[in-house]
């Protein structure tokens, strides 16, 4: 999933200090799932953005919706009529959701709310951890599954480099050699003829935006 972080409330209440009627629009997807932009959390910042603003004498009047996923356009439609309500609108969603609200409804001030942060997995409850930076070019396959774009501190496509020191990460100390981990990982497998397979570089040119259009939709994708 996608993991976000709450941006802080100074923030925010910065960035909509010129409106009086603010929506908050929440995302009941990953962000949710990371309790960093559901439902609660809709309620959760209008109250703290209420306080804050009635304390400091510019009361301001905070709408919340929760949608199933921003980054979807059939349930932005959902909302059309309250969006209309409201002067801006703060997203909880992901810098995806951010987009597309923001393009959905062009006339209105969309604020993110949220730091995206990273593509993680669930430790534990409010414990999140990067797993994948989204590099186009998977080699879990000969990595034992340690993706070594995110765990090691090069993102090397082929390692250890010559700084590993006893299983740890010559850049951070207290962080596992990711390539360690890839060769303890093969060798527990039987499959350490993986790790000396030369892997091609990848191609890092990615300066303009990926589009993935599934095989069976791409008759669609030509009729719109
Ligand atoms: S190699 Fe790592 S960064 Fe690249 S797609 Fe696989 S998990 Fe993600
Ligand atoms: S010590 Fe290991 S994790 Fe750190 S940069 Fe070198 S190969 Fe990557």
């Amino acid at each position: 999933m996608i993991v976000a972080e709450r941006k802080p409330l100074e923030e925010i209440k910065t960035m909509v200090s010129g409106f009086k009627n603010v929506l908050t629009v929440g995302c009941g997807t990953c962000v949710a799932v990371c309790l960093a932009g559901g439902e609660k959390e809709v309620g959760v910042l209008n109250a703290e953005l209420k306080i804050a603003r009635k304390l400091g004498g510019n009361p301001i009047d905070m709408g919340g919706v929760t949608v199933e996923r921003q980054c979807d356009m059939e349930f932005l439609e959902e909302i059309k009529e309250t969006v209309g309500q409201f002067d801006a609108m703060i997203s909880l969603a992901c810098g995806a959701g951010v987009q597309f609200l923001a393009e959905r409804f062009p006339d209105k001030p969309v604020f993110p709310g949220v730091n995206t942060s990273f593509i993680g997995a669930n430790r534990d409850v409010g414990w999140y951890e990067e797993k994948c930076r989204a590099c186009g070019t998977c080699v879990l396959g000969m990595t034992g599954g340690v993706c070594p774009v995110t765990m090691c501190a090069k993102s090397l496509f082929n390692g250890p480099c010559g700084g590993t020191n006893q299983g740890s990460c010559e850049i951070h100390k207290d962080q596992p050699c990711a390539w360690h981990m890839i060769y303890e990982r093969l060798s527990k497998q039987n499959r350490l003829e993986s790790i000396i397979e030369i892997c091609p570089p990848n191609d890092w040119r990615n300066t303009i935006p990926r589009t993935i259009v599934q095989p069976g939709y791409k008759g669609r994708k030509e009729a719109l």
